[in-house]
């Protein structure tokens, strides 16, 4: 296709209530959307670095900046056939992944509106529904978190997410663990840890967990991989995961046995696809996480979920639970999937069958740039 226009939406979406990182709290979203046409049809993508480089070292603004100064003047006017080809004409510029998937996940999105087909049928996922579980953050008190957990196991979720912080650790899981013995369980450490620290990552055998999600540093690799060789508990790898070359080294170095798949992460769809296809060649598990991404985003990252080799349940979530109102129509709501438990189900519509609503989208809007070819 000859992408004719892109227009690029840098957007700050206020949150019901505000997101508590080990480092601060964000009262919003810092986001980026992209409008991609071509041949006089449109579609929508998007990446949500977050408003400062907390998560990672890109964030909303600089991610602007980089898409309008940079990289989509790589592709307005260019006839790009394949992700694969997209990515190839922004390789001269290094890292940046968010940057990078806010106009790859348009190109996919615009590609499968073309062709008339659901995202995830173009991505090669053979199901519109994923089952997805529940997340629960550093609550104010062990006792919220109990009541907040039992409402989830008596909705369904088939597994449930917890962070793992100084203050808010061994003590939390052992009540919990002897309140729900028996629910899937894991924590996310979110790359707080050492390896130093073994002493107390090794007590985490003790809890029958899923899986320790990024217990070391976000550039680690070979530490994780000294780690799983310790622990019986499987360890999946999130931040450290970047790029498919992050992915390979991990597989080989055997870092993890799961790989936490975010679009937005790892450079867009196209890169996440290649990641999918390795870890599945290796026997390591796949399971499709967020940024808190408006409808648009949620709805890229369910397409993604529906592959083959996304076996865990995932963290996507409906739009109320951070949003008064999504940015994007329709907002995504669960449904009960086929045996029962929540699910998000994908729209039987060409692409993902979500745009931002023109209203909201200006009063969210900080800044805009059109680029034409
Ligand atoms: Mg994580």
């Amino acid at each position: 296709m000859r992408i004719d226009l892109v227009e690029i939406f840098r957007v700050e979406l206020p949150l019901v209530r505000p997101w508590r990182t080990a480092s601060g709290d964000e009262p919003a979203v810092g986001s980026l959307l992209v409008r991609m046409e071509s041949g006089g049809q449109s579609a929508w993508g998007e990446a949500a670095p977050g408003l400062a480089p907390r998560y990672s070292s890109e964030w909303a603004a600089g991610a602007f900046a980089l898409v309008r100064d940079w990289l989509a003047p790589r592709l307005v006017g260019q006839f790009i056939e394949s992700g694969a080809a997209l990515q190839e004409r922004l390789a001269p510029f290094k890292g940046n992944p968010f940057a990078k998937a806010a106009l790859d996940t348009a190109w996919w999105s615009l590609e499968a509106t073309r062709r008339g087909v659901p995202l995830y049928q173009l991505l090669g996922g053979h199901r519109d529904t994923v089952s997805v579980g529940a997340d629960f953050d550093v609550l104010d008190s062990v006792g919220d978190l109990l009541t907040a957990i039992g409402g989830a196991v008596a909705a369904g979720f088939p597994r449930i997410k917890l962070k793992f912080r100084p203050g808010w650790g061994l003590e939390m899981l052992r009540v919990v663990r002897q309140e729900f013995p028996r629910e899937t369980i894991h924590v996310d450490l979110n790359a707080g840890y050492r390896l130093d620290q073994m002493e107390l990552l090794a007590r985490l055998d003790d809890f029958q967990l899923a899986m320790l999600e990024q217990p070391l540093a976000a550039d680690d690799l070979v530490d994780h991989a000294r780690l799983a060789q310790v622990l019986r508990t499987p360890i999946c790898l999130d931040e450290s995961i970047r790029s498919p070359a992050h992915a390979e080294q991990a597989l080989d170095l055997g870092s993890c046995r799961y790989v936490n798949l975010k679009p937005g992460r790892v450079g867009g769809l196209t890169p996440a696809l290649e990641i999918h296809h390795a870890c599945r060649a290796a026997g390591v598990a796949c399971w499709v996480g967020g940024m808190l991404e408006s409808a648009v985003g949620a709805r890229l990252c369910q397409a993604l979920a529906t592959l083959d080799n996304c076996t865990y349940p995932a963290d996507i979530f409906p739009s109320t639970r951070f949003y008064a109102q999504d940015l994007a129509d329709p907002p995504l709501e669960l449904v009960a999937g086929p045996d029962g438990a929540p699910a998000a189900r994908a729209l039987d519509l060409p692409g993902i069958g979500t745009a931002p609503n023109p209203e909201r989208l200006a009063a969210v809007c900080r800044e805009q740039a059109v680029l034409r070819g």
